[in-house]
This record gives C-alpha cells, sequence and structure tokens, in this order.
C-alpha cells in the first residue's frame, strides 16, 4: 500500500465525512437492519390510523411490561408506564436512577398521516352511484389519491356511548374502494389545470356502491342499500355520520422495494419510521439513567392543534405527572428536560435534485438525519436547535457509531416545512429534529431505506438509555 500524501491526510483530518452508509456498513448491521424492518412493516399494516398506532403501540408495550400510569401511585427506577391520550396519542416512560425533576430524554414523534377524511354528511346518491364526500387531512398532491385501492378505517361514536370500529379493505377478501379520475381521452380541459388543482379538493368523492335495494319504486335507493349494509354491520343510521372519525387510506401493504430489498414502501411512513424506532427503542432500554420518554403524537400533519396534538399541554401534563409522583416540581422537569423531535426529512430523489441544495440535502442510505431548522423563507416557523445541543447530540451519535447525516427541507425559498419541534422547544426543553429520509413523502405510498430505519432505532435508543 503507498503511503498517504500531505493532502490527503489533511483531508482526511479536516474534512467532513460525508459517505454512504450502506456501503460501509458490516453484513453484520445489515441483518440486524433486515430483521428491524420485518417488525416496522408489520406495524405500518396495522397501524394505518393514528387511533390503531396507539391500540398497536400499547400492546406492544404492555407486552413488555408497561403498564397504565396511575396518579398517587409510586413507581421506582425501571418502572415502565404509559398514557393513553384519548387512544389517539400515547406516552411511555421508562422511570430513571435520577430524580424526574433532573431532566426526562423525550423521544417525539407523530403517528398521523396525510388521508382522506370523510365529511360530516359524506354519502351520497348520484347516477345511481353511491359516494363518499371527504375533506384532505394534511399536505396532499391530490391527484395522487385517484384511480388506487383506498380502505376505510376509523370509529362510528353512537350517542349512548357505543364505539363502533371500522375497518374495510385491507384483507384480501375485502372489498375496497376508489375516487376515480377523468379518462385521457375527454381530458383535454382538465388537463390545462396546474398540477394542484388537477384533482380539486370538491372532486375528491369516493365510490362505495352500486346496488340498489329492490323496490319497485322509490329514489336512492343505491344509498339505501349501503345504509342498509352499514345498519346491519355496526347499527348506525345516516345521523350517526355526525359523529365519526372516518379516515380513506391507502389499501396497500408495506413491502420491499427494488431488486436488492434495500428499500420500503409504504403508506405513512411519515411518521412511522420515526414512531417505530421511538417505540421499539423505549421498550428495550433498561433502567434509564434519566426518565426516558417516547411521545407518539397526533395531529401533527394539520399543525399539532388540537388536544392529541403537541401544541396541546399534553405532554406538559405527562411531565408533571411524572415529576410529582416523586414529590418533584413539573417546571423544573420540563426545564431540565432534552427532545429528539423524531420526523422524517426530504431524501434527495435522482429525478428531482433542483429542489435540494446539494451540501446541506440528505440522501437514502446516508442514516438518521439530524436537522438543525425546518421552517420556510427566514427560518420563519421552526426551533432552530442550539449549537451547543447540537453538539452534544453529535457527540451522542458518534460515540455510538451511529450513522447520521445532516439535512436541510430543500432548498431556500422553494417551500418549506416544520414539525412538532417548535412546540416542544416552546416549552422551554432543549429540542433538535432526528429523522430518516423519505422519497415520495406525503404521497400514498413512501419510500425509504432500511438502513437509515434502523440508524434512527439506534439514535433514539442510545438518547433515552
Ligand atoms: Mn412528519
Ligand atoms: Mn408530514
Amino acid at each position: 500500500m503507498s503511503e498517504k500524501t500531505q493532502v490527503e491526510l489533511l483531508k482526511e483530518q479536516l474534512f467532513k465525512k460525508n459517505e454512504n452508509g450502506r456501503q460501509k456498513a458490516s453484513e453484520e448491521v445489515l441483518n440486524k437492519a433486515d430483521e428491524y424492518c420485518e417488525g416496522y412493516k408489520a406495524f405500518l399494516d396495522s397501524a394505518k390510523t393514528e387511533r390503531e398506532a396507539v391500540k398497536t403501540a400499547v400492546a406492544m408495550a404492555e407486552k413488555a411490561g408497561f403498564t397504565e400510569f396511575e396518579l398517587g401511585k409510586k413507581y421506582n427506577a425501571g418502572d415502565k408506564v404509559y398514557i393513553n391520550n384519548r387512544g389517539k396519542a400515547v406516552a411511555f416512560a421508562v422511570i430513571g436512577k435520577e430524580a424526574v425533576e433532573k431532566g426526562v430524554n423525550i423521544t417525539a414523534a407523530h403517528i398521523d398521516s396525510p388521508r382522506l377524511d370523510l365529511k360530516p354528511n359524506p354519502l351520497y346518491e348520484e347516477l345511481e352511484l353511491a359516494l363518499f364526500k371527504t375533506h384532505y387531512y394534511g399536505g396532499i398532491k391530490k391527484y395522487q389519491w385517484t384511480a388506487i385501492p383506498l380502505a376505510l378505517h376509523g370509529v362510528f361514536a353512537l350517542k349512548d356511548g357505543t364505539i363502533k370500529e371500522v375497518s374495510v379493505g385491507e384483507r384480501d377478501d375485502e372489498p375496497k374502494f376508489v375516487i376515480n379520475d377523468l379518462l385521457p381521452h375527454l381530458a383535454q380541459e382538465q388537463s390545462k389545470r396546474t398540477l394542484n388543482e388537477g384533482i380539486k379538493g370538491e372532486e375528491l368523492n369516493v365510490l362505495v356502491g352500486s346496488h340498489p335495494f329492490k323496490s319497485d319504486k322509490g329514489s336512492e335507493l343505491v344509498k339505501l342499500n349501503i345504509l342498509k349494509l352499514l345498519n346491519e354491520k355496526y347499527g348506525i343510521t345516516e345521523e350517526d355520520f355526525l359523529s365519526a372519525e372516518l379516515e380513506m387510506v391507502p389499501a396497500v401493504k408495506a413491502t420491499d422495494l427494488g431488486f436488492d430489498r434495500s428499500l420500503i414502501g409504504a403508506y405513512g411512513q411519515d411518521d412511522r419510521v420515526c414512531a417505530y424506532p421511538a417505540l421499539t427503542a423505549i421498550i428495550d432500554i433498561d433502567i434509564p439513567q434519566k426518565t426516558a420518554l417516547a411521545v407518539l403524537a397526533d395531529k401533527e400533519e394539520i399543525g399539532s392543534m388540537g388536544n392529541t396534538g403537541l401544541e396541546s399541554d399534553f405532554l406538559r401534563y405527562v411531565i408533571g405527572d411524572l415529576a410529582k409522583m416523586q414529590g418533584g416540581d413539573p417546571t423544573v422537569a420540563i426545564r431540565n428536560s432534552k427532545c429528539l423531535s423524531a420526523d422524517v426529512n426530504a431524501g434527495t430523489d435522482p429525478t428531482f435534485q433542483e429542489v435540494m441544495e446539494r451540501r446541506n440535502a440528505s440522501f437514502l442510505n446516508y442514516g438518521v438525519v439530524v436537522t438543525k431548522y425546518t421552517g420556510a423563507r427566514g427560518k420563519s416557523g421552526t426551533s432552530d436547535a442550539s449549537a451547543e445541543f447540537v453538539a452534544s447530540v453529535r457527540n451522542m451519535l458518534d460515540t455510538a457509531e451511529i450513522v447520521w447525516q445532516s439535512g436541510e427541507l430543500g432548498r431556500v425559498d422553494l417551500g418549506g416545512g416544520g414539525t412538532v419541534a417548535q412546540y416542544i422547544a416552546n416549552m422551554g426543553v432543549d429540542v433538535v429534529d432526528l429523522g430518516v429520509p423519505v422519497l415520495s413523502m406525503h404521497a400514498p405510498f413512501e419510500t425509504t431505506a432500511k438502513f437509515d430505519v434502523y440508524m434512527c432505532y439506534k439514535a433514539m435508543y442510545e438518547f433515552m438509555r
């Protein structure tokens, strides 16, 4: 082997390394990543909505010894508890050796994803076909949601307090639903619309049936027959749609992508690709130094509003209750806490490289992404993580040999976005975004790399252990 030149040596010492982690990784690490992602894919299939994600996560945690937190009960180091917020958000905690007042290490991901919610009065009949009106949830490219199989998930809440759970279209033997699009032959006028208006919000109407109720006379017989079927199955009438949360999601299962199976394709990876690592990491930790807290939140995709979103006081109360359980001061506990806001970033797509600024973009297989700030225009609407906190996270990742990269959400002034980081920062907590790079983010079918998912898990584990 020839000796390194002075230039090579100096570069090694001074230049920042940015490498394909998958290429450098050992077989052992890649095998572990593959194995880990089998669990991840199963989670994706059983957790297509925030309610299902809470249910699945709680079941996994209970199996690992977590119990529902009881106010007034004393918990000791190593005890595992969870706090379920209305079945749509949940916090898991493992009590640390130090007092909660000394601060907790939080990982926060969200379990809601862009989708199509049914309107309060969804069902109608037109031209002897029955359809559902929808109102899209989160930022979607509406045209992507037509002519693909859809499944209906959610709940009817009846006036007597009964909850009827709905899931239709996931099993092979179940029917699915579809939003029809115009044939290209007659789309001359539609094609002149902008991409954003290619399919309009009020055109996202889901076909749900065509069989008319057998009768000699009467109108809306197809709608009547649908309601009859729903009444038989769920005991509901049309009015019960008013107190329902029903969501149309893509009826596709998580799957490996590529000849080499190095990638995963699935609906709802933003942000279950971070929620699953946060959940499995807190399940796997033993007795942490500081109390560990993994929060799976709802409503991020519409701005974290509402009592199950992270702009609410939910997280404040969780930390407060844990501190008070030990006779500690809630606000001191919050001020001493640190957080990884676990959310996805936009990976660089070979086909759309121009939206990225290459030197600050993230890439698939380059590991978990640390994003110092998100936002739009002059960093508007972001929590810009402090240099000090980013330094401590860098140190943690490097010490544990976790492959990571830095990222930005696209070129300056091209768009932007935000995460829950800003709301947690508002509490006085040190927070930085860390997550997995995704292609086709917010599409009905999103792409991630298995290696990055596994590195995300390792980062969550290291942060909370
Ligand atoms: Mn997200
Ligand atoms: Mn999102």
